[in-house]
C-alpha cells in the first residue's frame, strides 16, 4: 500500500514539476492557475426511489440526500455525481471504487460497518409497517404469519426476516411493494417512516400502523481504506449540522409535523 501511495505521489510531484515547466515555457497569457474543468468529482451512489431523501423530479435527482451531498461537495471544492442504482449495490461500489459515497437514507448496521465506513450520523429514522386503512392488523404482534412487502436489502427486510411465520416478498423499489399492498398482494410493508409517509399521501385508503420499530440513524458510507475523504467528510457535516445548513435542507423536504 505504501509502495503504490509513494508511486502516486512520484506521479503527483512529477505532473506538478511538469506543468510548472510547461507554464513556464509558454509566453503572453498562461492560464489562470485554475486548473478549470478538472475539479475532483465526488460519485453518490443512490437509490433515487426513495422521497423525501432522493427521487426524481423530471431527469434531476433531488431531495434531503441529494443536497445534503451537493453541499458536501461544495465544501470540498468537488464537483457532485450521482450514480442511481439499486438499492443494494450501494455498498459493493463504494467498496469497489465505482463510487466515493453512498448516500441513501442508509442506516447505519453492524453488517454494514463490516464492508464500509460510515460518517457521523446524519438523521433520524424509524421502521414503520404500512397497512390499508381497514386492515385487522393492529399491532406489530399481528404480524406474524402475515405476507410483509419490504425493498430488497433494507433495514425493513432485515427487520421482517425476524417476524414468525412471515412470508416475505421483496421489491427493488419501495413503491412497487407499496403498489402490492393496494392490489392485496401482500398484508403489510415495512420500511423507513418519511418515505412511508409520501407513499401513503400518494396512495388512497393506507395508514401507518402506529407502533413503529427501533430507531435508526442514516450516515454516508464510505470505502474503508478512505479515511482522509471520510475525515473531511465528517468535517463537513459538522459544520453543515453547526451552521443549521443541515436542518434548513431537512425542513425544505419534511414539513413540520
Ligand atoms: N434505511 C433503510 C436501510 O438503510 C432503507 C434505505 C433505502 O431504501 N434507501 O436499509
Amino acid at each position: 500500500m505504501k509502495k503504490v501511495l509513494s508511486i502516486v505521489s512520484l506521479c503527483v510531484c512529477l505532473a506538478v514539476i511538469l506543468t510548472g515547466c510547461a507554464a513556464a515555457g509558454t509566453t503572453g497569457t498562461a492560464p489562470s492557475g485554475q486548473d478549470g474543468g478538472s475539479q475532483k468529482k465526488l460519485v453518490m451512489a443512490t437509490n433515487a426511489e426513495f422521497p423525501p431523501y432522493e427521487y426524481y423530479e423530471g431527469s434531476e435527482v433531488v431531495g434531503i440526500d441529494a443536497e445534503l451531498a451537493k453541499a458536501i461537495a461544495d465544501k470540498l471544492g468537488m464537483e457532485l455525481t450521482i450514480e442511481d442504482m439499486a438499492f443494494d449495490s450501494i455498498i459493493a461500489s463504494v467498496q469497489t471504487g465505482k463510487a466515493d459515497v453512498g448516500i441513501a437514507g442508509m442506516t447505519v448496521t453492524e453488517d454494514r460497518l463490516q464492508n464500509v465506513s460510515f460518517s457521523t450520523p446524519y438523521t433520524e429514522s424509524r421502521q414503520v409497517v404500512i397497512l390499508k386503512e381497514d386492515s385487522d392488523i393492529a399491532s406489530v404482534e399481528d404480524l406474524t404469519g402475515k405476507t410483509i412487502g419490504v425493498q430488497l436489502g433494507t433495514t425493513g427486510d432485515i427487520f421482517a426476516e425476524d417476524i414468525e411465520n412471515a412470508t416475505l416478498e421483496r421489491y427493488n423499489k419501495g413503491m412497487e411493494a407499496v403498489q402490492s399492498l393496494n392490489q392485496g398482494k401482500v398484508d403489510a410493508v415495512i420500511i423507513d417512516m418519511m418515505p412511508a409517509k409520501v407513499f401513503v399521501e400518494q396512495n388512497e385508503g393506507l395508514k401507518i400502523l402506529d407502533e413503529d420499530f427501533a430507531v435508526e440513524e442514516y450516515a454516508i458510507a464510505v470505502a474503508k481504506d478512505n479515511t482522509e475523504l471520510l475525515d473531511k467528510i465528517n468535517a463537513a457535516l459538522e459544520e453543515l449540522k453547526s451552521s443549521g445548513e443541515l436542518q434548513k435542507i431537512i425542513d425544505k423536504y419534511i414539513s413540520a409535523q
